[in-house]
């Protein structure tokens, strides 16, 4: 995985003239995304990482430990401790810049690349889901 070019012209993903989206290289694993971007904190580590499946926004089943993989799909392992740099991190912008997520968004049955309210996140044993504000606590990994 090497950085692609940087975007010189201005116009950003949709709207570049200068080439730098010409040869986007697509990540095999959110971890690629640390080396791309320059953020060690998306190397591999012990923080899970759940997005919600495409279905859970219609039912928005509660989030709990036993359920999680049926209603949430685990995209990655990084190595980000602290819930709201995870946040900021997993925003598409971030991690993907250039759409470099796009086919590994794609192959887990994911539609989405950014993180948003009802993903979860798993530090140090703990789940927590992503709230309007803030997180909520939802157990311990050990706990029902
Ligand atoms: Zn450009």
């Amino acid at each position: 995985m090497t950085k692609t070019a940087e975007c010189v012209c201005g116009g950003g993903r949709h709207g570049c003239v200068c080439g730098a989206y010409d040869s986007v290289v697509m990540y095999a694993n959110l971890n690629d995304a640390a080396e791309a971007t320059d953020n060690p904190e998306l190397a591999v580590g012990d923080t899970e990482i759940w997005y919600m499946r495409p279905e859970q926004w219609r039912f928005r089943r509660p989030v709990t430990n036993s359920t999680l993989a049926q209603t949430h799909i685990l995209l990655g392992h990084i190595a980000c401790k602290s819930k709201n740099r995870t946040w900021a991190l997993m925003q598409g912008d971030n991690w993907s810049p250039r759409g470099e997520a796009n086919n590994l968004i794609q192959s887990k049955g994911l539609q989405r690349t950014s993180m948003s309210v009802g993903d979860v996140i798993v530090v140090d044993g703990k789940i927590y889901e992503v709230a309007p504000v803030d997180f909520v606590f939802i157990s311990k990994t050990n706990e029902k």
